[in-house]
């Protein structure tokens, strides 16, 4: 692991959970993670979340490990590009996975076998009812389901179609597999689920060597089991698949039976999270793309100026729990303002420029001052920034008929400029005809600098750049992407 683990993580109920596992000899003492994305779009806050929890605890545990496994099930939505953004974004974070990345795809062969030993086991059938009726079978929350017509068919005939479904003998949506579990359970996932589909549809992993495809909720255990992960760590609405995960571990008895622990997914106001929403944006045009600023992605909090110790400091600071957790933007902000407070360097830059005329300084004086590029950390070092005759400052700043509380420049009052001089304002200069403001005119006071005037208070500090030596940026300005 690149990061040291933060001795200021709280001990949330999961870490709670693996520390008695670990005092218990349980998983003979060891910690295996995964963070497990579908690589059908980039990463977002969310996922963050979800990888400070199981980097985060592979990281403080001696011996842990975090696997990093693409959960690729279904090749219609899923792409390179996606892939090597994840680990760019993983990287970035501050994480490094465990050996290699791992694929769901590897395991496919294996996978396949289980399934042929659940219908010997008499534990699946292949069913050929249609989608829409296998909807109309599987009952509602208060009604239980109805057997499928196929679910008795003798164990030979559904292994002879099953094989025949991966040769790729059928149509797409004809025939699934469907494990045999119990079709009045008052769980819904527990009524015949699916556990493999036809998709005639090549695989960036597998090319074109499979036609029928795991469904997530029979591959995501048995991809556990396999890597031997000890907690597999998920968002709340895979809770109420938890007793099929169970299921399918116990009917395929492999060797190692990871826990699955549920916890609550991260939802920030004003934004969207969901990977479908956020490509319709991308796919749309709304935005310039999976990495445009106003993005809750990885890559667009990166392009934002975010760092990766803020992103880290966010999801220390909303915790892990079972509650529902809708934060508000607000608090990601402290938390990049605070990293960017210790780690920035300071410089000045006006946004809406308003003039202001020293006049009593010289056309062709400069005068030279030192500006220190942090204000509590000596270390950052200074810089020199020269005073003309003509400065901006921020429109903002100035208020001629001052709200009560204005602590900035007005008519006839003293401001400090930073790093420099007290100025107080004399005149101010208007275009005849509009009423405009063209410039303010201003004294300076040269007696001032790192000292308040003789008997008098200045309290407003304000920035400001010389008009003749500053320089033009580009600026950004991003607010949120959703009202
Ligand atoms: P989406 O709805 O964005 O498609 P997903 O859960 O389908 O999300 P995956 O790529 O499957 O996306 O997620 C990988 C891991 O990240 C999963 O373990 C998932 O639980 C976790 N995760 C995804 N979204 C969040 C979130 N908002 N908060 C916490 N964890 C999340
Ligand atoms: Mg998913």
């Amino acid at each position: 692991m690149t990061e040291q683990a933060n001795p200021n993580q709280p001990v949330d109920f999961i870490r709670q959970i693996v520390a008695d596992n670990l005092k218990n000899g349980v998983n003979d003492g060891q910690v295996v993670t995964r963070f497990p994305p579908e690589p059908n779009g980039y990463l977002h806050i969310g996922h963050a979340k979800s990888i400070c929890l199981n980097f985060g605890i592979a990281q403080e545990n001696a011996g842990g490990r975090c696997h990093l496994r693409y959960d690729d099930t279904n090749p219609l939505k899923e792409d390179m590009e996606y892939i090597n953004s994840i680990e760019e974004d993983v990287r970035w974070l501050g994480f490094q996975w465990y050996d290699r990345p791992y694929f769901a795809s590897e395991y496919f062969e294996q996978l396949y076998q289980w399934a042929e030993g659940l219908i010997k086991g008499g534990k699946a059938f292949v069913c050929q009812l249609s989608a829409e009726e296998m909807r109309a079978y599987r009952g509602t929350l208060t009604e239980p389901g109805r057997h499928s017509p196929y679910r008795d068919r003798p164990m030979e005939e559904s292994l002879d179609l099953f094989r025949r479904m991966r040769k790729g003998e059928f149509a797409e949506g004809s025939h699934v597999l469907r494990a045999k579990i119990d079709m009045a359970s008052p769980n819904i996932n527990m009524r015949d689920p699916i556990l493999y589909r036809i998709r005639h549809t090549s695989h960036h992993q597998t090319g074109d060597a499979w036609c029928i495809y795991p469904t997530y909720d029979y591959a995501h255990p048995l991809s556990d089991a396999i890597e031997g992960i000890t907690h597999s760590l998920c968002t709340l609405e895979f809770e109420d698949h938890r007793p099929f995960y169970d299921w399918v571990l116990e009917q395929t008895q492999p060797k190692y039976r990871p826990r699955q622990i549920e916890f609550a997914r991260l939802q920030l106001e004003n934004t969207v999270m969901s990977k479908r929403k956020l490509n319709e944006l991308v796919r749309t045009g709304a935005v310039a793309g999976w990495d445009d600023p106003r993005m809750p992605t990885i890559a667009g909090m990166r392009r934002r100026g975010y760092s990766p110790a803020a992103i880290r400091e966010f999801c220390r600071r909303i915790g892990i729990a079972r509650s529902d957790n809708r934060v508000e933007m607000a608090l990601l902000e402290d938390c990049v303002r605070d990293d960017l407070d210790r780690s920035s360097r300071r410089v000045l830059a006006v946004l809406r420029p308003l003039k202001v005329i020293l006049d009593n300084v010289a056309e062709d004086q400069t005068i030279q001052l030192e500006a220190a590029y942090h204000p509590k950390d000596a270390g950052f070092g200074s810089r020199t920034v020269s005073l003309t005759r003509e400065i901006w400052i921020e429109q903002e700043d100035f208020q001629e008929v001052p709200q009560p509380g204005f602590k900035r420049l007005i008519p006839g009052g003293e401001v400090r400029l930073r790093h420099a001089y007290v100025i107080r304002c004399h005149r101010v200069e208007k275009d005849p005809a509009t009423g405009e403001i063209i410039a303010l005119h201003a004294t300076c006071d040269l007696d001032t600098l790192g000292k308040n005037p003789e008997g008098r208070k200045v309290s407003g500090v304000i920035h400001w750049v010389s008009a003749s030596r500053a320089m033009g940026v580009e600026v950004r300005l991003y607010d949120r992407l959703f009202s």
